[in-house]
Protein backbone atom coordinates (compact mmCIF):
# COMPACT_ATOMS: atom_id res chain seq x y z
CA UNK A 1 0.00 0.00 0.00
CA UNK A 2 1.35 3.56 -0.93
CA UNK A 3 1.73 6.03 2.04
CA UNK A 4 -1.10 8.87 -0.36
CA UNK A 5 -3.49 5.54 0.63
CA UNK A 6 -2.78 6.71 4.53
CA UNK A 7 -4.26 8.86 6.66
CA UNK A 8 -2.38 12.05 7.00
CA UNK A 9 -0.50 11.82 10.49
CA UNK A 10 0.98 14.30 12.72
CA UNK A 11 3.55 11.26 13.99
CA UNK A 12 6.01 9.48 12.43
CA UNK A 13 5.27 6.79 9.44
CA UNK A 14 7.56 4.51 8.15
CA UNK A 15 7.53 2.02 5.58
CA UNK A 16 8.79 -1.11 5.58
CA UNK A 17 10.73 -0.54 8.63
CA UNK A 18 13.02 -3.15 10.28
CA UNK A 19 11.77 -3.91 13.65
CA UNK A 20 15.07 -6.09 14.15
CA UNK A 21 16.53 -3.07 16.16
CA UNK A 22 13.84 -2.40 18.30
CA UNK A 23 13.67 -5.62 19.98
CA UNK A 24 15.75 -7.35 22.59
CA UNK A 25 16.42 -10.18 20.15
CA UNK A 26 17.91 -8.29 17.84
CA UNK A 27 16.49 -10.38 15.27
CA UNK A 28 13.88 -10.34 12.02
CA UNK A 29 12.42 -8.46 9.38
CA UNK A 30 10.46 -4.94 8.84
CA UNK A 31 6.91 -3.79 9.41
CA UNK A 32 5.21 -3.29 6.32
CA UNK A 33 4.68 0.71 8.21
CA UNK A 34 5.57 1.60 11.52
CA UNK A 35 3.84 4.55 13.17
CA UNK A 36 5.14 6.32 16.07
CA UNK A 37 1.95 8.56 16.84
CA UNK A 38 2.34 12.31 18.10
CA UNK A 39 -0.63 11.49 20.56
CA UNK A 40 -3.50 10.00 21.07
CA UNK A 41 -5.47 11.87 18.93
CA UNK A 42 -3.11 11.31 16.25
CA UNK A 43 -3.30 7.40 16.97
CA UNK A 44 -6.73 7.42 17.39
CA UNK A 45 -7.69 9.02 13.75
CA UNK A 46 -5.46 6.55 12.33
CA UNK A 47 -6.43 3.66 13.18
CA UNK A 48 -10.01 4.10 12.39
CA UNK A 49 -9.42 5.50 9.15
CA UNK A 50 -7.13 2.96 7.98
CA UNK A 51 -8.53 -0.31 6.19
CA UNK A 52 -10.02 -2.42 8.22
CA UNK A 53 -8.76 -5.11 6.73
CA UNK A 54 -4.99 -4.01 7.86
CA UNK A 55 -3.64 -5.86 10.62
CA UNK A 56 -2.48 -3.79 14.21
CA UNK A 57 0.13 -5.18 16.12
CA UNK A 58 1.28 -2.94 19.27
CA UNK A 59 4.75 -3.19 19.76
CA UNK A 60 6.32 -1.94 23.05
CA UNK A 61 10.18 -2.73 24.18
CA UNK A 62 10.49 -6.04 21.94
CA UNK A 63 11.24 -7.21 25.35
CA UNK A 64 8.78 -10.52 24.82
CA UNK A 65 9.14 -10.92 21.08
CA UNK A 66 10.26 -12.84 18.79
CA UNK A 67 9.97 -11.54 15.07
CA UNK A 68 9.67 -13.44 12.18
CA UNK A 69 12.35 -12.69 9.66
CA UNK A 70 9.62 -12.16 6.73
CA UNK A 71 8.56 -9.01 9.19
CA UNK A 72 4.93 -8.04 10.02
CA UNK A 73 2.45 -7.15 7.47
CA UNK A 74 -0.18 -4.34 8.54
CA UNK A 75 1.24 -1.48 10.87
CA UNK A 76 3.42 -1.78 13.63
CA UNK A 77 2.13 0.93 16.07
CA UNK A 78 5.09 1.89 18.56
CA UNK A 79 3.58 4.64 21.45
CA UNK A 80 7.05 5.94 22.71
CA UNK A 81 7.95 8.92 24.73
CA UNK A 82 4.67 10.83 24.08
CA UNK A 83 3.01 7.97 25.92
CA UNK A 84 6.42 7.44 28.33
CA UNK A 85 4.54 9.29 31.25
CA UNK A 86 3.92 8.32 35.02
CA UNK A 87 1.72 10.47 37.76
CA UNK A 88 0.52 10.33 40.84
CA UNK A 89 -3.33 10.67 41.27
CA UNK A 90 -3.26 10.03 44.97
CA UNK A 91 -1.33 8.87 48.15
CA UNK A 92 -1.44 5.31 46.14
CA UNK A 93 -2.34 5.47 42.57
CA UNK A 94 -0.33 5.89 39.77
CA UNK A 95 -1.47 7.31 36.27
CA UNK A 96 0.95 5.65 33.82
CA UNK A 97 1.18 5.91 30.13
CA UNK A 98 1.23 2.78 27.58
CA UNK A 99 4.99 3.71 26.85
CA UNK A 100 6.26 4.08 29.65
CA UNK A 101 8.97 1.96 31.01
CA UNK A 102 8.72 -0.57 34.50
CA UNK A 103 11.66 1.57 35.46
CA UNK A 104 10.11 5.05 35.05
CA UNK A 105 6.93 3.78 36.76
CA UNK A 106 8.21 1.99 40.03
CA UNK A 107 10.69 4.89 40.41
CA UNK A 108 7.94 7.43 40.24
CA UNK A 109 6.09 5.25 42.42
CA UNK A 110 8.47 5.16 44.96
CA UNK A 111 9.43 8.94 44.77
CA UNK A 112 5.71 9.75 45.59
CA UNK A 113 5.70 6.91 48.52
CA UNK A 114 4.06 3.96 46.97
CA UNK A 115 4.94 0.51 47.73
CA UNK A 116 3.91 -2.84 45.97
CA UNK A 117 5.05 -1.75 42.50
CA UNK A 118 8.67 -2.47 42.85
CA UNK A 119 8.68 -5.33 41.00
CA UNK A 120 8.21 -3.37 37.59
CA UNK A 121 11.38 -2.42 38.30
CA UNK A 122 13.16 -5.47 36.96
CA UNK A 123 10.62 -6.37 33.55
CA UNK A 124 12.43 -4.29 30.89
CA UNK A 125 9.02 -3.52 29.08
CA UNK A 126 6.57 -0.91 28.94
CA UNK A 127 2.86 -0.17 30.52
CA UNK A 128 0.89 -1.73 27.27
CA UNK A 129 3.43 -4.92 26.94
CA UNK A 130 3.00 -5.42 31.17
CA UNK A 131 -1.12 -5.17 31.06
CA UNK A 132 -0.81 -7.29 27.73
CA UNK A 133 1.24 -9.69 29.48
CA UNK A 134 0.09 -10.12 32.92
CA UNK A 135 4.12 -8.82 33.74
CA UNK A 136 5.43 -10.21 37.10
CA UNK A 137 8.54 -10.80 38.92
CA UNK A 138 9.20 -11.97 42.45
CA UNK A 139 5.81 -12.48 43.71
CA UNK A 140 4.29 -9.75 42.53
CA UNK A 141 2.08 -9.12 38.95
CA UNK A 142 -0.16 -6.96 36.93
CA UNK A 143 -3.47 -8.06 38.18
CA UNK A 144 -2.76 -7.46 41.37
CA UNK A 145 -1.57 -3.89 40.78
CA UNK A 146 -4.42 -2.70 37.74
CA UNK A 147 -7.08 -0.83 38.46
CA UNK A 148 -8.17 -0.15 35.06
CA UNK A 149 -6.45 1.03 31.50
CA UNK A 150 -7.74 2.72 28.23
CA UNK A 151 -7.94 0.81 25.64
CA UNK A 152 -7.88 2.03 21.81
CA UNK A 153 -10.12 -0.61 19.90
CA UNK A 154 -8.71 -1.73 16.54
CA UNK A 155 -12.27 -0.31 15.39
CA UNK A 156 -11.29 2.99 16.86
CA UNK A 157 -13.09 3.32 19.91
CA UNK A 158 -10.96 4.60 23.18
CA UNK A 159 -12.53 2.11 25.68
CA UNK A 160 -11.83 2.05 29.63
CA UNK A 161 -11.34 -1.61 30.70
CA UNK A 162 -11.14 -2.78 33.81
CA UNK A 163 -8.70 -5.32 35.68
CA UNK A 164 -11.58 -7.81 35.72
CA UNK A 165 -11.90 -7.47 31.95
CA UNK A 166 -8.86 -8.51 30.62
CA UNK A 167 -9.79 -12.23 32.21
CA UNK A 168 -6.00 -12.50 33.70
CA UNK A 169 -4.38 -15.87 33.91
CA UNK A 170 -0.50 -16.42 33.96
CA UNK A 171 1.79 -14.25 31.71
CA UNK A 172 -1.47 -14.39 29.64
CA UNK A 173 -4.57 -11.59 29.19
CA UNK A 174 -7.75 -11.76 27.01
CA UNK A 175 -6.81 -7.86 25.31
CA UNK A 176 -8.56 -8.07 22.64
CA UNK A 177 -7.11 -8.86 18.97
CA UNK A 178 -5.24 -4.97 17.85
CA UNK A 179 -6.15 -3.50 20.55
CA UNK A 180 -3.94 -0.77 21.94
CA UNK A 181 -3.32 0.09 25.61
CA UNK A 182 -2.63 3.87 25.92
CA UNK A 183 -2.74 4.34 30.13
CA UNK A 184 -3.17 2.32 32.88
CA UNK A 185 -4.00 2.89 36.69
CA UNK A 186 -1.75 0.90 38.69
CA UNK A 187 -2.50 0.99 42.18
CA UNK A 188 -0.18 0.70 45.23
CA UNK A 189 -0.36 1.24 49.30
CA UNK A 190 1.39 3.83 51.18
CA UNK A 191 5.25 2.95 51.83
CA UNK A 192 8.34 4.62 52.60
CA UNK A 193 11.11 5.71 49.63
CA UNK A 194 13.64 4.52 51.16
CA UNK A 195 12.38 1.01 52.22
CA UNK A 196 11.22 1.04 48.13
CA UNK A 197 14.24 1.79 47.11
CA UNK A 198 15.36 -1.40 49.15
CA UNK A 199 13.29 -3.54 47.96
CA UNK A 200 14.14 -2.13 44.30
CA UNK A 201 17.92 -3.21 45.08
CA UNK A 202 17.07 -6.57 46.36
CA UNK A 203 14.64 -7.27 43.14
CA UNK A 204 17.54 -6.14 40.94
CA UNK A 205 20.31 -7.79 42.98
CA UNK A 206 18.64 -11.10 42.30
CA UNK A 207 17.85 -10.52 38.72
CA UNK A 208 21.57 -9.98 38.02
CA UNK A 209 22.54 -13.04 39.45
CA UNK A 210 20.48 -15.49 38.01
CA UNK A 211 19.12 -14.04 34.58
CA UNK A 212 21.40 -13.06 31.12
CA UNK A 213 20.35 -9.49 31.45
CA UNK A 214 23.15 -8.02 28.89
CA UNK A 215 21.91 -10.57 26.20
CA UNK A 216 19.61 -10.30 23.32
CA UNK A 217 17.50 -12.59 24.76
CA UNK A 218 13.33 -12.05 25.06
CA UNK A 219 12.99 -12.73 28.66
CA UNK A 220 11.53 -16.12 30.37
CA UNK A 221 10.90 -18.16 26.96
CA UNK A 222 7.76 -20.97 28.11
CA UNK A 223 4.93 -20.37 30.44
CA UNK A 224 5.66 -22.34 34.00
CA UNK A 225 3.21 -25.30 33.44
CA UNK A 226 1.07 -25.55 36.86
CA UNK A 227 3.30 -26.42 39.92
CA UNK A 228 6.10 -26.95 37.80
CA UNK A 229 9.25 -24.58 36.68
CA UNK A 230 10.00 -24.60 32.58
CA UNK A 231 13.57 -23.95 33.67
CA UNK A 232 14.00 -27.26 34.95
CA UNK A 233 12.04 -29.18 32.74
CA UNK A 234 14.63 -28.03 30.11
CA UNK A 235 17.84 -28.22 32.12
CA UNK A 236 16.26 -32.23 32.31
CA UNK A 237 15.95 -32.79 29.08
CA UNK A 238 19.46 -31.84 28.07
CA UNK A 239 19.18 -28.57 26.79
CA UNK A 240 21.25 -26.43 28.54
CA UNK A 241 23.24 -24.18 26.22
CA UNK A 242 22.62 -26.38 22.84
CA UNK A 243 22.39 -24.08 19.90
CA UNK A 244 20.26 -23.91 16.54
CA UNK A 245 22.87 -21.51 14.22
CA UNK A 246 23.65 -18.07 16.55
CA UNK A 247 20.91 -19.44 18.92
CA UNK A 248 21.33 -20.61 22.08
CA UNK A 249 19.51 -22.43 25.47
CA UNK A 250 21.53 -19.69 27.97
CA UNK A 251 23.48 -21.00 30.42
CA UNK A 252 22.53 -18.98 32.85
CA UNK A 253 19.06 -19.52 32.81
CA UNK A 254 17.40 -22.17 30.92
CA UNK A 255 14.24 -20.86 30.38
CA UNK A 256 15.94 -17.63 28.40
CA UNK A 257 17.29 -17.72 24.90
CA UNK A 258 19.95 -15.75 23.13
CA UNK A 259 21.33 -14.27 19.78
CA UNK A 260 25.13 -14.95 20.85
CA UNK A 261 25.51 -12.77 17.62
CA UNK A 262 24.27 -13.47 14.11
CA UNK A 263 20.78 -15.51 14.82
CA UNK A 264 18.08 -15.30 12.43
CA UNK A 265 15.09 -15.60 14.33
CA UNK A 266 14.34 -18.99 12.04
CA UNK A 267 17.63 -19.77 14.64
CA UNK A 268 15.70 -18.98 17.45
CA UNK A 269 12.37 -19.96 16.97
CA UNK A 270 13.68 -23.29 15.67
CA UNK A 271 15.54 -23.14 19.02
CA UNK A 272 12.25 -22.93 21.00
CA UNK A 273 10.59 -25.61 18.91
CA UNK A 274 13.63 -27.92 19.78
CA UNK A 275 13.80 -27.62 23.17
CA UNK A 276 9.49 -28.03 23.66
CA UNK A 277 10.03 -31.18 21.26
CA UNK A 278 13.31 -32.95 23.99
CA UNK A 279 11.25 -31.73 26.59
CA UNK A 280 7.78 -33.14 25.72
CA UNK A 281 9.91 -36.88 24.69
CA UNK A 282 11.85 -36.67 28.37
CA UNK A 283 8.91 -35.84 30.53
CA UNK A 284 6.13 -36.24 28.52
CA UNK A 285 5.42 -32.02 29.39
CA UNK A 286 4.33 -29.67 26.43
CA UNK A 287 5.43 -26.82 27.09
CA UNK A 288 3.68 -23.59 25.80
CA UNK A 289 5.53 -20.42 24.25
CA UNK A 290 5.39 -17.32 26.70
CA UNK A 291 7.28 -15.27 23.90
CA UNK A 292 5.08 -13.71 21.52
CA UNK A 293 6.18 -14.93 17.98
CA UNK A 294 4.93 -12.23 15.89
CA UNK A 295 4.76 -11.43 12.06
CA UNK A 296 5.31 -14.47 9.09
CA UNK A 297 8.45 -16.69 7.92
CA UNK A 298 11.00 -15.71 5.28
CA UNK A 299 9.95 -16.17 2.00
CA UNK A 300 6.01 -15.83 3.11
CA UNK A 301 3.67 -14.08 0.67
CA UNK A 302 3.26 -10.54 1.33
CA UNK A 303 -0.01 -9.78 0.29
CA UNK A 304 -1.76 -10.49 3.42
CA UNK A 305 -5.61 -9.76 2.55
CA UNK A 306 -7.60 -12.43 4.67
CA UNK A 307 -4.62 -14.48 6.04
CA UNK A 308 -5.60 -13.62 9.74
CA UNK A 309 -8.54 -15.27 9.98
CA UNK A 310 -8.08 -17.60 13.13
CA UNK A 311 -4.56 -16.89 13.49
CA UNK A 312 -3.57 -17.65 17.22
CA UNK A 313 -2.85 -14.77 19.47
CA UNK A 314 0.44 -15.55 20.20
CA UNK A 315 1.03 -15.91 16.58
CA UNK A 316 -0.11 -13.00 15.12
CA UNK A 317 0.18 -12.66 11.56
CA UNK A 318 1.01 -16.36 10.62
CA UNK A 319 0.32 -17.40 7.46
CA UNK A 320 -2.44 -19.95 6.20
CA UNK A 321 -0.57 -23.34 6.45
CA UNK A 322 2.32 -22.20 8.80
CA UNK A 323 2.50 -24.91 11.70
CA UNK A 324 0.72 -22.95 14.01
CA UNK A 325 0.86 -25.57 16.72
CA UNK A 326 4.32 -24.71 16.30
CA UNK A 327 5.14 -28.57 16.43
CA UNK A 328 8.86 -29.48 14.98
CA UNK A 329 11.43 -27.43 13.51
CA UNK A 330 9.80 -25.21 10.83
CA UNK A 331 11.52 -25.47 7.22
CA UNK A 332 14.49 -23.97 7.06
CA UNK A 333 15.82 -23.82 10.53
CA UNK A 334 19.13 -25.34 10.34
CA UNK A 335 18.55 -28.82 12.36
CA UNK A 336 22.38 -30.15 12.17
CA UNK A 337 23.70 -27.57 14.07
CA UNK A 338 21.56 -28.42 17.84
CA UNK A 339 24.14 -29.99 19.88
CA UNK A 340 25.60 -28.82 22.79
CA UNK A 341 28.19 -26.05 23.02
C1 LIG B 1 15.99 -9.88 30.39
C2 LIG B 1 14.49 -10.02 30.44
C3 LIG B 1 13.86 -10.32 31.64
C4 LIG B 1 12.48 -10.44 31.69
N1 LIG B 1 11.88 -10.73 32.89
C5 LIG B 1 10.53 -10.80 32.98
C6 LIG B 1 9.89 -11.05 34.24
O1 LIG B 1 10.51 -11.20 35.26
N2 LIG B 1 8.54 -11.08 34.25
C7 LIG B 1 7.79 -10.91 33.15
O2 LIG B 1 6.56 -10.94 33.24
N3 LIG B 1 8.37 -10.68 31.94
C8 LIG B 1 9.71 -10.63 31.84
N4 LIG B 1 10.30 -10.40 30.62
C9 LIG B 1 9.46 -10.31 29.41
C10 LIG B 1 8.95 -8.92 29.08
O3 LIG B 1 9.78 -7.92 29.63
C11 LIG B 1 7.52 -8.73 29.52
O4 LIG B 1 6.65 -9.65 28.89
C12 LIG B 1 6.99 -7.32 29.20
O5 LIG B 1 5.69 -7.20 29.73
C13 LIG B 1 6.97 -7.02 27.71
O6 LIG B 1 6.81 -5.64 27.56
P1 LIG B 1 7.13 -4.88 26.19
O7 LIG B 1 6.56 -3.53 26.34
O8 LIG B 1 8.57 -4.98 25.83
O9 LIG B 1 6.26 -5.71 25.17
P2 LIG B 1 6.69 -6.31 23.75
O10 LIG B 1 7.71 -7.36 23.95
O11 LIG B 1 6.99 -5.21 22.82
O12 LIG B 1 5.32 -6.99 23.34
C14 LIG B 1 4.82 -8.11 24.06
C15 LIG B 1 3.34 -8.26 23.75
O13 LIG B 1 2.66 -7.14 24.29
C16 LIG B 1 1.96 -6.45 23.25
N5 LIG B 1 2.01 -5.02 23.54
C17 LIG B 1 3.12 -4.24 23.73
N6 LIG B 1 2.75 -2.98 23.96
C18 LIG B 1 1.39 -2.96 23.91
C19 LIG B 1 0.40 -1.95 24.04
N7 LIG B 1 0.71 -0.66 24.28
N8 LIG B 1 -0.89 -2.29 23.92
C20 LIG B 1 -1.25 -3.56 23.67
N9 LIG B 1 -0.37 -4.58 23.52
C21 LIG B 1 0.93 -4.26 23.65
C22 LIG B 1 2.65 -6.82 21.95
O14 LIG B 1 1.81 -6.68 20.82
C23 LIG B 1 3.02 -8.26 22.24
O15 LIG B 1 1.90 -9.10 22.05
C24 LIG B 1 11.69 -10.27 30.54
C25 LIG B 1 12.33 -9.96 29.32
C26 LIG B 1 13.71 -9.84 29.27
C27 LIG B 1 14.36 -9.50 27.95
Amino acid sequence: MIADALPKVAGKLTCNAPLAPLVWFKAGGAADWLFEPKDLADLQHFVRDIDPSMPVMALGLGSNMIVRDGGVPGVVVRLGKPFAKAQPVDGVTLDCGGGASGILVSSTARDNGVAGLEFLRSIPGTVGGFVRMNGGAYGGEVRDILVDCDVLLRSGELVTLDAADLDYSYRHSELPEGAIVVSARFRGREGKPADIQSEMDRISAAREESQPLRSKTGGSTFRNPEGQKAWQLVDAAGCRGIKIGGAQVSEKHTNFLINTGNATSADIEGLGEEVRRRVRDTSGVELEWEIQRVGVYAGAPRDGVGVYAGAPRDGVGVYAGAPQDAVGVYAGAPQEQVGRK
